[in-house]
């Protein structure tokens, strides 16, 4: 039987809009090591925007601009709305054959003609030549920018620019979690140059980056066999393997329903304050039956 302290625990989490599947995930939550979160939606206010499009091999900003949004019309990513956002009422082109390659980006072909678009790993995949764009890259990088990458029938077209600024309480919240003594990681399927600047201007110590979702939930196993406790802290549907795999998964309220049902706690406050709030009802109610 649930002792009284631990209903009683899962009440009050509620009250804070914090929704607890049951004791038994307040129970783990008591005795966590270490805090993953994921990058896009959940540190980030999961709003991208696109701030600057570069051009290469002639083509021009309304064509590069148009096609990207076309493709981007079949796909459910955070990114894909950044881009139809920046082409607004734009007529946008027919396409055929699209496809939705996983953690990399989209593909698909106008009156026949090949396009795709999505990071560097899948312009290497496709064997693109990037190297006009290579600088401008890592600059934009460096600065926390999601570069997107453009390429019509092999050639590299534009560059797409990316922001999703981190939400007003994440610096403070891990500050808060750190001085708990929580070790604290970011797991993205963005690229290594975006993931490390994000996660410095968040303060988190470690960021493993360019992880497809298979991967996310891997990397919660591999700190599990070196014996830490993990909550892992996601949204979307490329969380929820995580989520699973994790001692206990962490959904944000405004998340994906995968993620939702998949998780054993749900935060119903866009805050993420809501996580701190709740790791410290979980010590607090275990503490109390000791
Ligand atoms: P995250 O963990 O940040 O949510 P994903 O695994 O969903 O990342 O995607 C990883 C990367 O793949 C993105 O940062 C982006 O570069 C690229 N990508 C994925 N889907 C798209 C898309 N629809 N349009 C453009 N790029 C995409
Ligand atoms: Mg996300």
């Amino acid at each position: 039987a649930t002792p009284m302290s631990v209903i009683a625990g899962v009440g009050r989490a509620a009250e804070s809009g914090v929704l607890v599947r049951d004791a038994d995930a307040l129970q783990r939550a008591s005795t966590l090591t270490t805090l993953v979160f994921d990058k896009t939606g959940t540190l980030t206010e999961g709003a991208p925007r696109v701030v600057d499009i570069q051009l290469f091999n002639g083509a021009s900003q309304k064509q590069a601009l148009s096609w990207a949004a076309a493709l981007e019309q079949g796909s459910q990513h955070p990114l894909a709305r950044a881009v139809l956002d920046r082409a607004g009422d734009m007529r946008l082109p027919d396409i055929t054959q699209f496809r939705t390659l996983t953690g990399l980006g989209v593909s698909g072909s106008l009156d026949g003609l090949p396009l795709v678009l999505g990071n560097g790993a899948l312009m290497a995949q496709q064997g693109i030549d990037m190297s006009a764009a290579n600088d401008l890259i890592a600059t934009q990088a460096a600065q926390g920018i999601t570069p997107i990458l453009l390429a019509a029938d092999g050639r590299l077209t534009a560059m797409l620019s990316i922001r999703d600024p981190l939400r007003a309480e994440t610096s403070a919240v891990m500050k808060r979690l750190r001085q708990k003594g929580y070790q604290l990681m970011m797991l993205t399927g963005d690229n290594e140059i975006t993931a490390q600047a994000v996660a410095r201007e968040a303060g988190i110590d470690r960021a493993i980056a360019g992880v497809l979702p298979e991967g996310k939930a891997e990397a919660i196993q591999r700190l599990q066999q070196l014996g830490q406790r993990v909550a892992m802290i996601g949204d979307g549907i490329n969380d929820a393997p995580a989520l699973a795999q994790a001692d206990v998964g962490i959904a944000m309220g405004s998340g994906s329903d995968v993620a939702i049902e998949t998780a054993a706690i749900t935060l119903m406050r866009q805050d993420l304050n809501a996580v701190a709030d709740a790791l410290a009802i979980a010590k607090a109610t275990l503490r109390n039956m000791q």
